[in-house]
């Protein structure tokens, strides 16, 4: 069957641009995720549109951000000081602002329209059914799964939304999950139809994270070429659960200074969310421990800075308590760096257990402590997992995930009956304390 003709897309991140430093406040891995698909799909002749929510009076309209990639910068609501939870007051007017824009084309100007995060969903859908071409919709997260897992003092995400997830599970042509299992969650949470779920597994930029000396990358970064450095990067926030790493350093800390030795936590990253966003919460927290002289805080660093940092670590972790794919893990294999990482969500797949690093389940104080100690004990089998770390890192390239995106949009327009008229009754996420609710749209 000959494949139908992909000439532009407009894809959609509401909250979040492609073009924000990620690792703080609502920038972390879904940026990178639209910003490597977007260029690599561009790359391929495809003319890509990305819509994102101006954050400041000096966004320019729109960007051209890398060839065949344009951001555009859709004004809805203030600019600053908007809550990612009081987005969805602002949904109306991006939408407007989105639907506008492609208002200025004669129509038939984008073929596709991918959505990414539920809030982006909600007006994929709404764009969906005006320009009359295929939704494909990525979840990046979901609610009901997060709120399986909560840090403790940790927000709940709200139970609207799961609705708005469900509605968008529902409307989307197609889905995209980042893992099998994720879209197994699709499948049992929100009864998606398992024949519109696709998998396309993210990716790393494997030109700029590669492995590299270490006694330069030290240098480098100013740190000292004799020290164990451990490394957490990513945004700063109960979820991704910095706290535990420093908990579980601190008796490894103070046993290697009693024996002349030193080990090093490193934490790469800006505040995000709440709780531990309190800019001096983990500040605090080191100074309790006493090990303020052995923690070293650095700001979100760029990728090719970020590279350096994995290079100069002898162990990377990841002790999150829900992560959808986990990227940061796979760009410290990519540089050489065995990782440690919890045992949840796509974490599993990012890290080869017991060969490019472990796995732990759970998150208790005590366990974290041995795992550290036990990988930190045995030098040579951290450099095998180290090497072993590489060679897995290559099967996760963002040519790869453009591949299997391509195969999605095909399926999408291929099938596509241009129909907006969908079941009256849309089922209730399995979750608890749900109500039962149902919508009616008219065609
Ligand atoms: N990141 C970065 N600079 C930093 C910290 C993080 O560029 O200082 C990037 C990192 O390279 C990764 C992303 O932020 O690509 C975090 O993605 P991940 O999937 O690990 O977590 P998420 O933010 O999606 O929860």
């Amino acid at each position: 069957m000959r494949r139908p003709e992909l000439r532009r897309i407009a894809l959609i991140s509401v909250h979040t641009s492609p073009l924000a430093q990620p690792g703080t406040g609502d920038a972390g891995g879904m940026n990178v995720y639209v910003w490597q698909t977007a260029r690599t799909l561009a790359q391929r002749g495809i003319d890509v549109e990305i819509f994102t929510r101006a954050t400041s009076s000096a966004d320019a309209p729109s960007v051209r951000a890398a060839d065949g990639v344009l951001v555009r910068n859709v004004v809805a609501g203030p600019f600053e000081g908007l809550d990612k939870r009081d987005l969805p007051t602002q949904l109306c007017a991006f939408a407007a602002g989105v639907l506008r824009a492609e208002a200025m084309h004669p129509p038939g100007h984008y073929d596709l329209v991918h959505s990414h995060y539920w809030l982006s969903g909600q007006v994929g859908w709404l764009a969906r059914d005006r320009w009359r071409v295929p939704l494909v919709h990525t979840a990046h997260t979901l609610a009901a799964v997060k709120n399986l897992a909560l840090a403790a003092g940790d927000e709940p995400e709200p139970m609207l939304r799961q609705v708005g997830e469900q509605q968008v599970v529902a409307e989307a042509d197609r889905l995209v999950a980042n893992t099998d299992a994720e879209a197994q969650q699709l499948i049992s949470i929100h009864h998606a139809d398992p024949d519109r779920v696709d998998v396309a597994t993210p990716g790393v930029d494997l030109t700029t994270y590669r492995p590299g000396p270490r006694d330069v990358a030290r240098a480098e970064l100013g740190l000292d070429p004799g020290e164990v450095v451990v490394t957490f990067v990513g945004r700063i926030q109960p979820l991704k659960a910095p706290d535990v790493l420093i908990r579980a350093a601190a008796p490894i800390i103070d046993r290697a200074r009693a024996s002349g030795r030193r080990v090093r936590v490193l934490v790469v990253g800006g505040p995000s969310g709440s709780g531990l966003a309190r800019p001096t919460a983990l500040i605090d927290l080191v100074a309790e421990l006493g090990i303020a002289d052995e923690v070293t805080f650095l700001p979100p660093q760029r990728p090719e800075m970020l590279a350096t940092v994995y290079r100069a670590s002898d162990l990377v972790a990841v002790p999150s308590y829900s992560e959808s794919f986990g990227l940061v893990a796979i760009e410290a294999q990519a540089s050489g760096v065995p990782v440690i990482a919890a045992d949840v969500g796509g974490l599993g797949v990012a890290v080869h257990d017991g060969v490019t690093g472990m796995l732990v389940g759970g998150h208790r104080i005590d366990d974290w402590t041995a795992a550290i100690d036990g990988l930190l004990a045995h030098p040579r089998r951290l450099a095998e997992m180290g090497a072993a770390a590489v060679t897995h890192a290559q099967n996760f390239s963002w040519d790869h995930t453009a591949d299997q995106l391509l195969e999605s949009y095909h399926r999408a327009v291929a099938t596509y009956d241009g129909a907006v008229s969908r079941p009256e009754q849309i089922p209730t996420p399995s979750t608890r304390g749900t109500r039962r609710w149902s919508r009616r749209r008219s065609g």
